[in-house]
């Protein structure tokens, strides 16, 4: 169902007042990193919509390497995100973790989100696939593009078409970077299926010195937006803390990747 050899035309999602997918301008997908405060997403929300961002993230559920890490705010945190995204106009993205929330957070979301590693989460997939929300899978820390391709499937095959494909980096053996952004496989999704493909610069690189370069080469491949995350204070964000960018970051980046989008 994924395939263009099935539906050869570009899908594109019409999520509120935004277009994701085809010929229409690029979205930007900008937030921070988890929901941590109504002031945190207010100052963010206020800031990013008034450059003309309009999808606003922001994680309720935070997949942590460890239990003790913040783990996010859940419910309070969707209902927060979901409130001030309305406020300023802008469709609010969180993600997913379990089957058992998919029900709240489709409540409280304009788009969910599948993160890298519950990519292959079948259950998951399934779930989200009988909601008739659009959904965001990332690519898995290892996962084929063949998995991934794999994944949305499973979301179609449930009678949901609102599926964005995204790239976020795949685990090598490199250091330097804290994924490595794989183009091709935007390139290669773009080329195999009609769905809408995005690339999450933020966790691609694990730093913010890359966040320009890399989102410039995803445009140039033909990506159909760029994710990134954005926070008032990076310093003192509860995650990754290394590589969202403060206000006059997004500015620069903003700056720098405008001459390459397709105008409305
Ligand atoms: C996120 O976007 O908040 C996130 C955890 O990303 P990923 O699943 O790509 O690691
Ligand atoms: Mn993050």
């Amino acid at each position: 169902l994924v395939s263009r050899k099935v539906k050869p035309g570009d899908t594109v999602l019409s999520i509120g007042n935004v277009r994701v997918g085809g010929e229409v301008p690029q979205v930007l997908v900008a937030g921070p990193c988890s929901i941590e405060s109504e002031e945190q997403m207010d100052a963010t929300a206020a800031f990013l919509s008034a450059r003309g961002v309009k999808i606003l993230r922001g994680g309720a559920y935070k997949p942590r390497t460890s239990p003790y890490g913040f783990q996010g705010m859940g419910v309070d945190g969707l209902v927060l995100g979901s409130s001030v995204a309305k406020s300023y106009g802008m469709q609010f993205i969180t993600e997913v973790m379990d089957t058992r929330d998919v029900e709240i957070v489709a409540e409280h979301a304009d788009i969910l989100q599948v993160g890298a590693r519950n990519m292959h989460n079948f259950a998951l997939l399934r779930e989200v696939g009988r909601t008739r929300k659009p959904v965001l899978i990332k690519r898995g820390l290892s996962a084929t593009i063949e998995e991934w391709l794999y994944a949305a499937e499973y979301v179609l095959s449930e009678g949901n078409s609102h599926v964005i494909l995204c790239e976020r980096g795949i685990r090598t053996y490199e250091k330097w970077t804290r994924n490595t952004l794989d183009l091709s496989a935007v390139a290669l999704a773009k080329q195999e299926t009609h769905l809408p493909v995005i690339v999450d610069v933020t966790h691609a690189a694990g730093r913010r010195d890359l966040l320009i370069p890399l989102a410039r080469a995803a445009l140039a491949v033909g990506a159909d937006g760029i994710h990134v995350e954005v926070h008032p204070n990076p310093a003192t964000a509860l995650s990754d803390n290394e590589q969202q960018l403060n206000f006059a970051g997004f500015e620069a980046f903003n700056a720098a990747i405008e001459p390459l989008l397709r105008r409305a």
